[in-house]
Parts: C-alpha cells; sequence; structure tokens
C-alpha cells in the first residue's frame, strides 16, 4: 500500500491538485516550488512495525514515498546512514548526547543519493530518456550514478572551475559533461538551452518535487534511530535546503499518522559560509525570503548557493522549530572537518565540518545545553575535497592546538 496522491504548491499560493502521472516542475501558478502528498488519514492504518526484517536503504518508508502502482524504486543502497554516538567529539566540547548522522557513506559519497535516488525513480516512470542538471558536484554524481542504474542518459552542466574529482565522477558513470564558464547559475542557462525542445528532465534542486522526499528520509531514520524520539538539535549545512524541508515536512507527516509525538520538534540550525548565507542574512532581518548573495564563494560547493528557490520553506522551518542560522568561514569549517576525522575516524566534507563548528558557536553561547541530544549532519566524504587541505590559510592552527587535547 502507497499513500502518495497528488502535488500541490508549497507556497500560499496553494496550487493544486497536479495529477503525478503527469510531468510537473514548478508551480504553474506562482512559479515556486510543488511538493508530494499524501492520505495521511488512511496512513494512519500504517504500523511502524512493519519497518522491522525491511532493507536498511530508504525505501523502507515506500508507504509514504512517491511511489505509484506498478513502480519499482532506481535504488543503490541508499540510506539508513548510521548516527554514531560521537563519544571523543562530545567529549571535546562539553556534550554527553552528540551523534553524527554520516551521510558520507550513501552511494557516490553524500546525501544528494537519497534525493536523485527519488527523482530519477519519478523521472523513469514518467517515460523520460535523459535526464538533466546544472551542478557544482556532488549532486551531479548522484544523478550520473542513478541515471545509470536507471539506464538513463544524464547530461551534466558544471562550472569549469568545479573541483576536478566532481567532473571525473560524472564521467565515470558514463554522464555528458558540459563545463560552463561562470557560475551555476550560467550551467543552468546552458541546460536550458541545449536542452530546449529534447525532453530533458531537470533533476534540479526543487525545480522538480521529489527530491525532497528523497531527502526527508533522514527525518524518518533519526525518529526511527532514536526509538522514535527527535533530538532537541539539527544541525544542518543548507544550500538549496533540500534535506532541512525535507526533514520537517516528514516531522509532520510523522505526527499526523501518529508515529511521533506532536510539539517535540528539534529546534532546526541551518549553517551556511561565511562568504555565501543568504538564508542567515533573511533569518537575521526577519525576511520571509532571501535576497541573491552577490560574489558568492566558498569551498564548500554544497554552500554555494546564492538563491536558493525553497528560502521561504528554509526559512519557515528554522523559525517555527525555534532554531538559528549561524555563517562559518572557509578556514573554521575546514579545521572543524579535520577534528571530525581526528577524533571519530569519520570523513568529512567541509559542509560537515561547518555543522561542528555551529555546534561550538551554540555550545560557547549557552544555547546548547551539556545533555542536550545534537545531531550533527556530516551531509558527504572528504575525498572530493581534498584541495581545501593544501591551502596553507585554511590550516593555519592546528586542530589538536585547538581542543588542548
Ligand atoms: C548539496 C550539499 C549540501 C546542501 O544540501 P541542501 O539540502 O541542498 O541544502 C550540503 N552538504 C553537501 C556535502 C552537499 O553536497
Amino acid at each position: 500500500m502507497a499513500y502518495f496522491t497528488h502535488l500541490e504548491c508549497a507556497s500560499i499560493c496553494g496550487a493544486g491538485p497536479f495529477d503525478p502521472r503527469e510531468r510537473h516542475f514548478l508551480c504553474p501558478s506562482c512559479g515556486l516550488p510543488l511538493l508530494a502528498r499524501y492520505d495521511l488519514t488512511a496512513a494512519r492504518a500504517w504500523s511502524r512495525d512493519s519497518l522491522v526484517g525491511r532493507e536498511p536503504t530508504m525505501w523502507r518508508y515506500r508507504e509514504m514515498m512517491p511511489l505509484l502502482p506498478g513502480d519499482v524504486p532506481v535504488s543503490l543502497g541508499e540510506g539508513f546512514t548510521p548516527l554514531r554516538h560521537a563519544e571523543r567529539l562530545g567529549q571535546s566540547l562539553g556534550l554527553s548526547r552528540l551523534f553524527i548522522k554520516d551521510e558520507s557513506l550513501n552511494p557516490t559519497t553524500s546525501f544528494k543519493a537519497r534525493g536523485q535516488s527519488a527523482a530519477i525513480t519519478r523521472a523513469k516512470a514518467l517515460g523520460a530518456t535523459t535526464i538533466a542538471l546544472p551542478t557544482a558536484g556532488n549532486a551531479g554524481n548522484a544523478a550520473a550514478a542513478f541515471a545509470a542504474a536507471a539506464g538513463l542518459a544524464c547530461q551534466v552542466f558544471m562550472p569549469r572551475d568545479a573541483k576536478q574529482p566532481f567532473i571525473d565522477e560524472c564521467r565515470l558513470y558514463g554522464a555528458t559533461v558540459t563545463l560552463v564558464d561562470g557560475l551555476i547559475t550560467d550551467a543552468g542557462r546552458a541546460a536550458a538551452e541545449a536542452g530546449r525542445g529534447l525532453g530533458w528532465y531537470d533533476v534540479s534542486t526543487l525545480k522538480e518535487p521529489y527530491r525532497v522526499e528523497g531527502k526527508k528520509t533522514m527525518g524518518y531514520e533519526l525518529a526511527e534511530q532514536l526509538e522514535w524520539t527527535l533530538p532537541d538539535w539539527i544541525i544542518y549545512p543548507t544550500g538549496g535546503g533540500t534535506g532541512l524541508v525535507g526533514m520537517w515536512k516528514a516531522f509532520a507527516e510523522m505526527e499526523a499518522i501518529g508515529w511521533i509525538t506532536p510539539g517535540r520538534r528539534p529546534k532546526m540550525v541551518s549553517v551556511q559560509a561565511s562568504g555565501c548565507a543568504p538564508i542567515v542574512r533573511a533569518f537575521e532581518t526577519g525576511a520571509e525570503k532571501a535576497a541573491p548573495w552577490e560574489n558568492a564563494h566558498t569551498s564548500a560547493d554544497g554552500l554555494r548557493v546564492p538563491k536558493a528557490i525553497g528560502d521561504f520553506l528554509i526559512l519557515q522551518a528554522v523559525r517555527e522549530s525555534g532554531g538559528t542560522a549561524l555563517a562559518i568561514d572557509d578556514s573554521e569549517m575546514v579545521r572543524d572537518m579535520l577534528e571530525i576525522g581526528r577524533l571519530e575516524g569519520i570523513s568529512a566534507a567541509p559542509e560537515g565540518g561547518a555543522s561542528l563548528s555551529a555546534i561550538r558557536a551554540l555550545v560557547n553561547d549557552g544555547r546548547i545545553g551539556a545533555n542536550d541530544t545534537v545531531v550533527l549532519f556530516n551531509t558527504g566524504g572528504a575525498l572530493k575535497y581534498l584541495d581545501v587541505l593544501k591551502d596553507p590559510s585554511m590550516t593555519e592552527t592546528s586542530a589538536i592546538e585547538r581542543s588542548g587535547d
């Protein structure tokens, strides 16, 4: 039994329902993202106990995933990543219950696998033969891998200055890579032009409605792994915000179907880079939407998103949760990426390092308490970012000196 029924505009426009047996991208009325909706009343019949013994992937929650009768997920084993009690790192910060959700263990080493598994499952079900996207890194690697697994062609458009391992990995999975002068926005324009009239299925962040559905499974997993409770804090490095928006949606769904107690949601912390912090700026000024960030720069490629199309959804979730938004300097996130490696043996991208830097700041301010349950999202692995370690300005102060242990 699957409870997926329709799509609906996520903004106050509320347009819909839209039929999921047809292709839909942004809302035809207002141009903002659409979201998948489920029959939550019928889904109250779905018991948590049914999860016991299911495959350890994100598709264990398939009843609440965007599947229609007869659809088969395109899967490479994504999701159900470990939630590790980070005892040594916690001790160094004075925290007894610090956990790392280690998304580096996904196929193609980032949580982008979740979103692309869901999006490409739908693309295939809808009869697409080519998927396309602009990307600076992990999203393109995941798209290329899942397209290969689905037997679809993949067209990736990347800024020419993207890190070489991201370019190489797209090619490894047989994708066609086009390098574009300029930023990811320029790559997006190039993709739209090249694909005009060719029927390419666009899997860009939040431009299609299903990547959020893949990423929301992180919320289901946290609840399952914490025995149907939620943590006090979720620390999430935010670019396009699909994961943060997705988890917030998952909490609402789980409350509606009776899996978790309403009113006990975590404080959501959106972490960005000082060189690209549109959400932080909007949070601080009380704005509902985020103005585009000029001259965006950071070596955390997943955070270099100057304008997120779902900005209003990110800001809503952070505010409703009583959380906050923080910007971190690149040098600090790189030092903390090394700290996660040194104390926990976990391979962390700079984005994961940024989550640790944010926790450090919130502990120092007295906002995070010693016995709070804190979940640090390590959204990707380190290996594709190792060029950052060659830059001496990034690693000047050694992690060992800083922690004094
Ligand atoms: C894409 C990406 C992010 C940002 O994810 P969103 O859900 O789009 O905000 C963070 N970290 C890494 C490693 C990424 O690849």
